[in-house]
């Protein structure tokens, strides 16, 4: 990936982009759920079955958002995290009559799914996000074999 030297200064280092621009980097279903609030399908994405040790990584910025530590099976079709990194942040979602606390990068305001106080211990909190909000950044190190 192109590393971006570009800092304007005076202002944070959160990502902000048109949408003209986010759509050139990111795959049309990649824009829909991060930028429009979309949702992918249950078991559409193979971030649901994932088992590889790693961190995923924001698809729009790339901050650090869940440890594969945290990931768990939760037979819902999307990829479960008990915990979550820093660059997470929810905000209160009533869209479709319910009332749900959205997840969202903090980096860049990418939609990335929703949590659910109904999860394992130790925090009993379940993220439920889309697959094609993520991308895994793999642990290398296993021994295994390498590139
Ligand atoms: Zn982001």
């Amino acid at each position: 990936m192109r590393k971006s030297t570009q800092v304007e200064k005076g202002k944070s280092s959160r990502v902000t982009k048109s949408d003209a621009e986010w759509r050139q980097s990111l795959t049309p279903e990649q824009f829909h759920v991060t930028r429009e609030h979309g949702t992918e399908r249950a078991f559409s994405h193979p971030y649901s079955k994932e088992k590889r040790e790693g961190m995923y990584r924001c698809v729009c910025c790339g901050a650090p958002l869940f440890s594969s530590d945290a990931k768990f099976d939760s037979g819902t079709g999307w990829p479960s995290f008990t915990d979550a990194k820093g660059s997470v942040i929810t905000h209160e979602d009533t869209s479709h009559g319910m009332r749900r606390i959205e997840v969202r990068c903090a980096n860049c305001d990418a939609h990335l799914g929703h949590v659910f106080p109904d999860g394992p211990g130790p925090t009993g909190m379940r993220y439920c996000i889309n697959g094609c909000s993520l991308n895994l950044d793999a642990d290398k190190n296993d021994g295994k074999s390498g590139t």
